[in-house]
């Protein structure tokens, strides 16, 4: 529906916000028109860009119940924010994105976050060609705090073989936890690489195929015995974290690490494709208040 390769194009495109406004109506309603409020199917369109449901006669705006909604922003901002967001590498401050988008910086942080849990991770389980690394790492640890700890948040990333890659903060890196997050995310079929830690030899116990690399001697791996997929995603979150990010508290971290997983496993789309995935997660997603985002 649309063309643009690149910032170009993508400003051309959006020059004014009733274009971004007709873009978002057809991402909104692609499988047809629905009441936001009741979800019926027969909606009126008012001249200024209203709808009004014909059953229970609300009105709404295409932004309304989306993360667009609850503020005055207008669309074009949300959208160079959204293409920011998708294709820089390394991420973007919300310094830096604050001065893109011409927003002050608390806007900017607060953008920031709803896009980020608009772009979070779905369920499903991971299939593939049927091998899935399994590997986990830590962050920080170079950073004291004020109190004088040397905090270390620990993430596990399980991802398909040149594919898809899912990554969770988790709590520690126990027996108790690793397994059951393999449960939910791997499917049986997989035959599961990992390091040789012990906690993955009880895989087999739990119905999987699995093999080990020796750990810190991967670049003796070779043929299929390797965990490079899952490393290169540590690669990368970890120039996130250190290029841009700097610090990331653990409250935030899993949004942080869906953002790093939506580009990870959207590298090599065009950033049309790119853009439309994103905001075809927005329309879908719900809402998250200020409130939410403070407490
Ligand atoms: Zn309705």
């Amino acid at each position: 529906m649309t063309n643009f390769k690149n910032l170009a194009e993508f400003m051309a495109y959006f020059s004014n916000e009733k274009a971004c406004k007709n873009y978002f109506e057809k991402i909104r309603f692609a499988n047809g028109d629905f009441c936001v409020h009741c979800g019926h199917d027969k909606i009126n369109r008012f001249k200024d860009g209203r709808y009004r449901c014909a059953s229970c006669k609300q009105d709404f705006t295409i932004k309304t119940g989306t993360i667009f909604g609850e503020s005055k922003l207008p669309l074009q901002k949300w959208f160079i924010a959204i293409y920011l967001l998708t294709t820089s590498k390394k991420g973007i401050s919300s310094i830096e994105l604050a001065e893109q988008v011409g927003v002050t910086q608390k806007t900017a942080w607060f953008m920031d976050h709803r896009i980020r849990e608009a772009l979070k991770q779905g369920g499903g389980k991971l299939f593939g060609e049927g091998i899935v690394e399994v590997d986990e790492t830590y962050l920080g640890g170079k950073h004291v705090r004020k109190d004088g700890f040397k905090k270390k948040h620990a993430v596990m990333g399980m991802t398909e073989r040149g594919g898809k890659i899912k990554a969770y903060a988790i709590p520690h890196r126990g027996t108790e936890v690793l397994l059951p997050t393999i449960k939910k995310h791997v499917s049986k079929k997989a035959f599961i690489m990992s390091d040789e830690a012990r906690v993955y030899t009880k895989l087999p116990k739990l119905g999987y195929q699995h093999g080990s690399v020796k750990h810190g001697k991967k670049h003796w791996a070779h043929g299929n015995i390797n965990t490079n997929s899952i490393e290169s995603f540590w690669a990368l979150f970890k120039r996130n974290y250190h290029g841009t990010y700097h610090s990331m508290s653990k409250k935030h971290l899993q949004k942080y690490i869906d953002e790093v997983a939506f580009r990870f496993n959207m590298r090599g789309e065009d950033i049309q494709a790119l853009f439309d995935t994103a905001t075809l997660k927005i329309a879908a997603s719900g809402k998250l208040s200020y409130k939410t985002l403070t407490a």
